[in-house]
């Protein structure tokens, strides 16, 4: 049944890459300021470790309350996750501000306007265009890596990584990838007056491997992640490790003999042997709770996350942009890079994971870390959107996609 369906789905995929395929757009109403010769705009960019309160006082005249507007962006999104490079604009009529927008991405824009009553928000609705991309090929001579595959293929290296994570559960790659293995891969591609502006979540990931395979659907609905057609979630509570291509050269030991204090004393947490520079991942979502020197431990991350748990990268180079303390960071955002700052007799990172306050042997968690599987209350609605991801682009009636953007996008 299933290999019925995935030669359907297979079928569907290669022919929406023709071009006969439809645009999909939505049309809403756009909300554009009203253009005077008096008005004036003025503008700033979210600085590295900046707050957006501290970017509307940098940017807006005096008048402006920026406690209450700051709060009331606050009700539209989460403040707390802006990144450095996000833009604010003031718009200035008749010696008045008539408005603020703050534009996080080119759909993610938010505007904050005065009223007879005092300030007001909503979030600006903008023309996207999905337009389905099958990122699809396989591993061969010319690219003998899934990795090069992907990239040849039309994907980049955010897609090849989400990608691998998605299916890290169900694949091997890095032991039983095989030359004549393949891979299919659904996103879509957004573009706003022509422009592309981003592309979505991998929509449906499959890998057809003579010795692994795997597959995985985004399912749409109350919860915004990813399992396998059996149902069993690709979403890992914590990533498998914090660093990649690297090997672990010292475990967790409650007592180790310390090469440069040169006494027997414990080691909380592991050490992964990497070079300077290799990006040091997130293992989940989470606030920073430490970030900058840390005597011993070096320039350090502290990572705080739900359910008791906080993480800890020691002896980095440097911290990425914007990972300060009280900032929120998501599961796999790049939070610093492997250095030998501290205590460290070469590059790698030491890290280390605390429960409870009290620090654990980081491997068996990092192992056992899958998500909870789909409730069986909802596998039919999931059958419901992958029916929809293999006839997507053909034969999908608009609503039926409007449905599914809603929910997704
Ligand atoms: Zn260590």
């Amino acid at each position: 049944m299933k290999n019925i369906f995935l030669l359907i789905f297979a079928a569907l995929l290669i022919s929406c890459r023709e071009d006969k395929r439809r645009d999909l757009t939505f049309r809403t109403d756009s909300i554009e300021f009203t253009k005077s010769p008096s008005a004036e705009t003025l503008m700033g960019i979210l600085d590295s470790g900046e707050y957006l309160s501290s970017l509307l006082v940098r940017v807006s005249p005096s008048a402006v309350n920026v406690g209450e507007v700051s709060l009331i962006f606050g009700q539209l999104f989460k403040t707390e996750q802006c990144r450095p490079g996000e833009s604010l604009f003031v718009y200035i009529e008749a010696d008045t501000v008539a408005g603020i927008v703050f534009k996080r991405k080119e759909d993610q824009i938010y505007r904050v306007f005065r009223t007879q009553s005092g300030w007001e928000g909503e979030t600006v609705a903008v023309d996207v265009t999905f337009i389905p991309f099958v990122i699809k090929g396989s591993i061969d001579s010319e690219n003998p890596s899934l990795w090069q595959s992907i990239i040849s293929s039309g994907g980049n290296d955010d897609v090849a990584a989400a990608f691998c994570n998605l299916l890290e559960y169900q694949a091997d790659f890095t032991f039983s990838s095989r030359t004549g293995d393949s891979f299919e891969i659904l996103i879509f591609k957004k573009y706003s007056e022509g422009n592309l502006i981003g592309r979505t979540p991998i929509i449906s990931g499959n890998y057809w491997g003579s010795k692994t395979r795997g597959d995985v659907y985004l399912f749409p609905y109350s919860r915004f992640t990813h399992f396998s057609l059996d149902g069993q979630s690709a979403q890992r509570r914590f990533l498998s490790s914090p660093v990649s291509y690297t090997r672990i050269s010292s475990g967790f030991s409650p007592a180790r003999f310390h090469p440069i204090l040169q006494y027997t004393r414990a080691h909380r947490g592991v050490d992964y042997s990497a070079p300077t520079g290799t990006p040091v991942s997130a293992i989940a979502s989470g606030t920073v709770t430490l970030s900058g020197w840390a005597g011993e431990a070096g320039i350090a991350v502290r990572i705080k996350h739900a359910g008791g748990v906080e993480s800890e990268y020691y002896h980095l180079s440097r911290i990425s942009d914007g990972v300060s303390v009280g900032r929120r960071v998501e599961q796999g955002q790049v939070v610093g890079f492997v250095g030998s700052t501290g205590l460290s007799t070469g590059p790698h990172l030491h890290f280390g994971i605390k429960i409870d306050g009290k620090h654990v042997d980081p491997l068996p968690v990092l192992e056992k870390a899958s998500g909870e599987p789909l409730p069986p209350e909802e596998k039919l609605l999931f059958k419901k959107a992958i029916r929809y991801y293999y006839f997507m682009g053909e034969v999908v009636s608009e609503l039926n996609f409007i449905e599914i953007k809603n929910f997704v996008f």
